[in-house]
């Protein structure tokens, strides 16, 4: 399974490097861009999955880019994010009205950053195939019950299973054991709060594997968290 592909248009070069590791460390693949004549050329080799877009560039200006790509049927379905210095609303909405996706404003965090491309792939239908949850390289198929990182395939039990289905369907938010138990093993079962304990343990065994053991986060008098992010 291919990563997902984010072109990045920034004529800053420091953003434009940061925005590339932001992506990297995010699991996607990031390509890059200084203007929209070298991004135009990169389209014809090979469709991104969504394009974080810079409103200000020489030459051909972001968003005026994004208004043609929107236009055309070839490009169009690509999601696209647009970067902008300016807070303003009247900004914003241009912005939207020309079909951009979603619209951030500078600075902002790499975590905004992340979870604004995962909603803008979620909602274009990108980040969950028919039986496909995709994260980073991280990929799970409830179809074929398997689980791998990449090309390698996870040796993990039904119930590790279920329980990574369910940080995956719920990135970045803590959950409690109580809560783990009701959504992962369901409210008839009484089962002892440790076991879900147990479970992350082995669970975060095997990711250990692949250097993976920090997807799953503890966090401290609460519960756990499964991230992307550190
Ligand atoms: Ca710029």
């Amino acid at each position: 399974m291919a990563k997902i592909t984010i072109l990045v248009v920034e004529d800053e070069i420091a953003i434009r490097g940061m925005l590339t590791i932001i992506l990297e460390q995010a699991g996607f693949l990031p390509l890059s861009a200084g203007e929209v004549d070298a991004a135009q050329k990169m389209l014809s080799d090979n469709l991104p999955d969504l394009i974080v877009l810079d409103w200000m560039l020489p030459g051909i200006s972001g968003v005026e880019w994004a208004r043609r790509l929107k236009k055309d049927p070839s490009y169009r379905e690509i999601p696209i994010i647009l970067l902008t210095a300016r807070g303003e609303e009247e900004d914003k909405v241009r912005g939207l009205e020309i079909g951009a996706d979603d619209y951030l404003t500078k600075p902002f965090s790499p975590k905004e950053l992340v979870a604004r491309i995962r909603a803008v792939l979620r909602r274009s239908g990108k980040l969950f195939g028919p039986s496909q949850l995709i994260l980073g390289d991280l990929i799970l198929d409830t179809e074929q019950h398997r689980l791998s990182i990449g090309e390698h395939q996870l040796d993990v039990s039904p119930t590790e299973f279920r329980l990574m289905q369910f940080f995956m369907t719920h990135p970045d938010k803590v959950f409690n054991r109580t809560q783990l138990l009701d959504q992962v093993w369901g409210r008839s079962v009484y089962i002892e709060e440790r076991t879900v304990d147990v479970h992350v343990r082995r669970l975060r065994k095997i990711l250990a594997e692949y250097g993976r053991e920090d997807l799953v986060q503890t966090v401290r008098g609460f519960g756990y968290r499964f991230s992307l992010l550190n």
